[in-house]
């Protein structure tokens, strides 16, 4: 075949394999805009495992009707305009292209009212084009329908819709414990699977992680120029086989990094058995210029630009705060 350029559905297509690989990843991405757009209060609807449909409702500033089409569109973007911009982005979302590719995999309609605006306005992805006026308080309402019917063989990598389901659910919580002070509920084929009202960051960790691993944890707080670290730790005798309680957050971005894993490994040890493994939230906050989160297209990697000083931080902090003799006196061992 000979060299071609690709048409611009298929771009999105291939794009979408990395953004939106499923059900949770979409969601991921719709409520960072959520939350870009400085919403209080956000409600998702799932159905059949956030295959059939994805709804996200929000009350964030809203979109311009002249904006829509432009939300829809490849590398269109309010959120940066230079490369600087790039290099110190504070806000969870910057490639513009998330609704572009869910927009390529499923049918799209995007209803929103934006500040000052006499009513809503709603335009759907594969429809004449022209937004329609639409009702609708404040805000704005994503709504992604039949995921991947048009890509039969990437709908064959999804899971059970339990399955897919439960990694919705881990999208929000983990959106949620970075995003206390604003209120979350999510159902599922109609049911509500979790209601998380406005809290401080002690009563969001406590609704997700639940009020024991609350109770079993030694608060983290630490700060040199330019880093800073708070959450909570779990002592080790609050230890899991497996992984699932592990919270890490980079300026209010969740994200996996092998570097901050191996500093909180080392923080614990000594104090755990090889097959157990700690529970912790804990939110660093850094210079964004300091850290390049465009790294992957689902922005869950970081680079730090000196990771050896964040890895020492993080450790000390952490080893600090679970070696600490317990002041409070009802836990006091008897001597
Ligand atoms: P990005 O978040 O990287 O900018 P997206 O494709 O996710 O790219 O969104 C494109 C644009 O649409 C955003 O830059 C923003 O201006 C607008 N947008 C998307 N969702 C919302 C929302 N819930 N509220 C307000 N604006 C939104
Ligand atoms: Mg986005």
């Amino acid at each position: 075949m000979p060299i071609r350029l690709l048409p611009d559905l298929l771009i999105s297509q291939i794009a979408a394999g990395e953004v939106v690989e499923r059900p949770a990843s979409v969601l991921k991405e719709v409520l960072e805009n959520a939350l870009d757009a400085g919403s209080q209060a956000i409600q998702i609807q799932l159905e059949e495992g956030g295959v059939k449909l994805i709804r996200v409702s929000d009350d964030g500033c809203g979109i311009p009707k002249e904006e829509l089409p432009l939300a829809l569109t490849r590398h269109a973007t309010s959120k940066i305009a230079s490369l600087e911009d790039l290099e110190r982005v504070a806000t969870l979302g910057f490639r513009g292209e998330a609704l572009a590719s869910v927009a390529a995999v499923a049918r799209l309609t995007l209803t929103s009212r934006a500040a000052g605006a006499g009513h809503a306005w709603k335009l759907a992805a594969h429809g004449s084009g022209e937004a329609e006026p639409a009702a609708l308080a404040a805000g704005t309402v994503v709504e992604m329908r039949d995921l991947y019917y048009n890509t039969p063989a990437r709908r064959k990598f999804l899971k059970s819709e339990g399955t897919e389901f439960a990694h919705c659910a881990d999208a929000v919580k983990r959106v949620a414990l970075a995003h206390p002070g604003v209120a979350f509920s999510l159902s599922h084929n109609g049911r509500v699977s979790l209601s998380l009202p406005k809290a401080d960051l002690a009563g969001r960790v406590g609704a997700i992680l639940g009020q024991d691993f609350l109770a079993e944890c030694r608060r983290v707080e630490a700060a040199i120029n330019g880093l800073s670290i708070v959450g909570y730790a779990a002592q080790p005798a609050w230890s899991r086989p497996g992984r699932d309680a592990q919270y890490v957050f980079v300026n209010g971005r969740f994200v996996r990094d092998k570097l901050l894993a191996h500093a909180l490994r080392e923080a614990y040890q000594d104090m755990l058995h090889g097959s157990r493994h700690p529970g912790y939230a804990l939110f660093i906050e850094i210079d964004p210029a300091a850290v390049d989160v465009n790294v992957h297209p689902a922005k869950t990697e970081v680079r730090f630009r000196d990771g050896r000083a964040v890895h020492q931080f993080v450790y000390h902090a952490v080893h600090k705060a679970l070696s600490q003799v317990i002041s409070d006196p009802s836990r006091e061992v008897q001597t």
